[in-house]
């Protein structure tokens, strides 16, 4: 296959980052790639996802790395797993998957997940800051990405599942696969778990994830997760602390210690960022375009808010409000090429996983693997397709109301750019379309 009919397969499918924003995936290949890497460091706590999809299809993740691989002409690849991840695939340091695809083994630090953190970690090479990998030949796919190019590549079968794990404060976690579209109150019906009023529901990680409205969400192609946490515990608290709090809090509170920059990863990588000036200069109103733009560079990984700071302080939030002010400006960070070099304490510096659970006040949920539930089976009384579920222009609807369509029919066609096609997970009635959504039901 080559390259052309590679992303022409990817793009009718519907393929964007499962791990994450939801990219696009066929707009990330090009004959400039020379290396792939597989994420599967699955760095939140918590998450086992990518640990099932290895476990139960590694064959179509290697599939799928190849014919990349090939129709990119890269010469070689990584699958780049946590150091207990691997052991428990029985994967070894080198080991060859395939013609070309090696197993990097990572160490068991966060957050190991960050796609410039992962880089490093697998090639030694720091992306230049405000780069994309393709600047250093790298291509940087998710697990559950490469099962999705498998099915649509070798099975024609676009993007109507998703892979999640069920956990948190429950008595039971799980991982499944959920028809996208799914609401999520439906799934937790479905398997006994409630989210208590003292608790909240979250979209992905603890650290990362976002809160959701448990009646009104619904499973999409980003869904990693679905946690049910606590309101008292850190990784929480955080969230729910309202960003004009947090900027008060910064200006009465900092005493510029600047232990959020020691500590922040990709200042460690070499990266100007320098999150306890952010804090300092944005309490105290000050306009320094360059400190601005540097928040650019942040990655949101919240080391700064849960694990350096000892007054509760978010440099993380202040660096998500400027980056929204610079998005809306079209303003945007500019390398002026000085050498990024990382630094020489980073090995020190860095946070054992276990360690980052236990701020969070989530390592009390982690129970081990949970249990994969192979005859999980949930047919919604309706599904709700959101049109943008991935960067870039939303999708616009391709089917009418009162349309009858199979599981697997596109109903909302990529827009010209960056964008992606969206299908039916279900057969059913379609009941509303709108440039927002399109509802299926029975
Ligand atoms: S760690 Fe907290 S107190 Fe120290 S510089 Fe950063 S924000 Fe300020
Ligand atoms: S969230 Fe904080 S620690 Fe993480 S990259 Fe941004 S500034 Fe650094």
């Amino acid at each position: 296959m080559n390259l052309n009919e590679l992303k022409a397969a990817i793009v009718a499918a519907g393929v964007v980052g499962a791990g994450g924003a939801g990219f696009p995936t066929a707009f990330k290949y090009t004959e400039d790639a020379d290396t792939l890497i597989i994420n599967a460091a699955e760095c939140e706590p918590l998450l086992y996802t990518d640990y099932y999809i290895m476990k139960r299809e590694m064959a179509k993740v290697v599939g799928a790395a190849e014919v990349i691989m090939d129709a990119c002409k890269m010469s070689h690849g990584y699958l780049s797993l946590k150091k207990h991840t691997a052991e428990r695939l029985n994967l070894t340091e080198g080991q060859k998957l395939s013609e070309k695809l090696f197993v990097k083994v990572l160490p068991n630090v966060y957050p190991m997940g960050d796609e410039v953190v992962l880089i490093y970690e697998t090639i030694h090479k720091v992306i230049t800051p405000g780069s994309l990998p393709i600047s250093a030949g790298v291509v940087v796919n998710n697990v559950e990405t490469l099962y999705n190019i498998y099915e649509a590549v070798y099975g024609g079968h676009p993007v109507t599942e998703k892979w999640l794990t069920v956990g948190g404060n429950i008595p039971n976690g799980c991982v499944l696969k959920a028809y996208i579209g799914t609401p999520v109150s439906e799934l937790l019906d479905k398997l006994s778990v409630s989210v208590p009023e003292d608790h909240v529901l979250i979209d992905g990680g603890p650290a990362m994830g976002r809160i959701i409205n448990p009646a009104t969400a619904v499973i999409t192609k980003t869904t990693k997760s679905l946690l049910v946490l606590p309101k008292t515990i850190p990784a929480i608290i955080s969230k729910l602390t309202n960003d004009e709090l947090s900027m008060k809090r910064a200006a009465s509170a900092c005493c510029s210690c600047s232990r959020c920059t020691d500590l922040c990863p990709r200042h460690l990588l070499g990266y100007s960022l320098e999150p306890h000036k952010a804090i300092r200069a944005a309490s105290a109103g000050e306009i320094d375009p360059q400190l601005y733009t540097n928040a650019q560079l942040c990655c949101a990984c919240g080391v700064c808010e849960i694990a350096a700071c000892c007054h509760g302080l978010s440099p993380k939030k202040v660096f998500a409000n400027i980056k929204g002010l610079m998005a809306k400006n079209r303003i945007r960070y500019q390398h002026d090429g000085s050498p990024v070099t990382p630094d020489p304490d980073r090995d020190y510096r860095m946070l054992p996983s276990d360690r980052f659970m236990q701020m969070l006040g989530v390592a009390r949920f982690d129970k081990g693997v949970p249990v994969f539930l192979k005859d999980f089976e949930l047919m919604p009384t309706r599904i709700v397709i959101g049109m943008k579920q991935h960067v870039g222009a939303p999708a616009s609807p391709a089917v009418k109301v009162g349309d009858f369509v199979c599981a697997a029919d596109l109903i909302g066609k990529a827009a010209d750019g960056i964008s992606a096609n969206l299908h039916s997970s279900i057969d059913g009635k379609v009941l509303a379309s709108t440039d927002r959504e399109i509802v299926i039901g029975n």
